[in-house]
């Protein structure tokens, strides 16, 4: 008689498997089961980056999955909205339901009236922008640009560097310097904090660049907490300090890079001075902050989504 897989053997099975979240980190898991039921998310060390610890989110993702209020059928709705009753479907009525409105937005206004919304999270491989942009592409609906999170990151990544580049977690100790600009990775990527605390073990400056005293602004070597939307001016200005006290590097610009005039051009009239007004931080430490940017080699400026 074929055994049943040890997950459904009514023993405690530890299952080894990856995060199925949209995270960068692919934390490595092992989830602790019995019957086919989670009764326990514990990280492993198969992904040696992440190292067995794993996010709270995901430690406890059984109570989600389990949770009383997770929707678990379709229900369609019975009353006004917000009256919160509603009342269970089968899935092919649902998929009927649906459908059937699709094909009406289509034929009374045209598909691309309808908006295919989402995003990331734990879509998985079937619908991450890809059956399910399929799908939609072939009934002929409108694009969605993402989101205002990512969208704007992605469309300046691509028109700078032509692609979204990246340092990899082990290169940052070795950084002379280190600049997070709008991240808050004790929040949104806990498994770059342990190479920061070693870069800064190593000798390495971290530089926080945040409105918000995040915990680790509180562990910066210096934080400038510039009022939101002045970014730029304050980019400008240290652009400025390097061209004008000649830490630039003209040989690299010259033969990597275009519009390096223009960019000087355009950060001529932002000394360290009106930045600093504008941005409402020190001159002091926006000066500091411009001479340890030009001191160090290798630097290296991480910037959050958000920017
Ligand atoms: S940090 Fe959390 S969300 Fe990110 S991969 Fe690890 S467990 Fe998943």
């Amino acid at each position: 008689m074929p055994q049943p897989p040890p997950e459904f053997s009514g023993r405690e099975t530890i299952v080894d498997t990856a995060c199925p979240l949209d995270c960068p980190d692919s934390c490595s898991l092992a989830i602790t089961v019995r019957n086919g039921k989670i009764l326990k998310i514990d990280g492993s060390r198969r992904n040696a980056t992440t190292g067995g610890y794993i996010c709270a989110k995901v430690r406890r993702f059984d109570q989600r999955v389990y949770g009383d209020g997770r929707l678990q059928y379709p229900a369609v709705r019975k009353g006004p909205r917000g009256s919160g009753r509603f009342s269970r479907i089968t899935w092919d009525e649902a998929i009927e339901l649906v459908t059937s409105k699709m094909i009406d937005i289509r034929d009374r206004w045209g598909a691309e009236a309808i908006v295919p919304y989402s995003y990331g999270g734990s879509n998985g491989l079937l619908s991450q922008d890809t059956t399910d942009a399929q799908l939609f592409r072939r009934f002929g609906a409108s694009r969605l640009a993402r989101t205002v999170c990512a969208a704007p990151t992605g469309a300046a990544n691509m028109a700078l560097y032509g692609k979204m580049p990246s340092v990899s977690y082990e290169d940052y100790p070795h950084a002379k310097l280190i600049v997070m600009w709008g991240a808050n990775p004790s929040a949104s990527g806990i498994h770059l904090i342990p190479y920061l605390r070693e870069a800064q073990r190593r000798g390495g400056q971290l530089v926080v660049v945040d409105p918000r005293t995040t915990p680790l602004a509180r562990q910066a070597n210096l934080h400038l907490a510039l009022k939101p939307g002045t970014d730029v001016v304050v980019a400008l200005a240290v652009h400025r300090y390097l061209f004008e006290t000649g830490c630039a590097d003209e040989a690299f610009l010259a033969a990597h890079t275009r519009g390096a005039s223009r960019l000087r051009e355009r950060a001529q009239s932002w000394t360290l001075a009106r930045a600093a007004e504008i941005a409402g931080i020190d001159q002091v430490a926006l000066e500091r902050f411009a001479e340890l940017y030009a001191a160090s080699s290798p630097a290296l400026v991480r910037c959050g989504w958000g920017l």
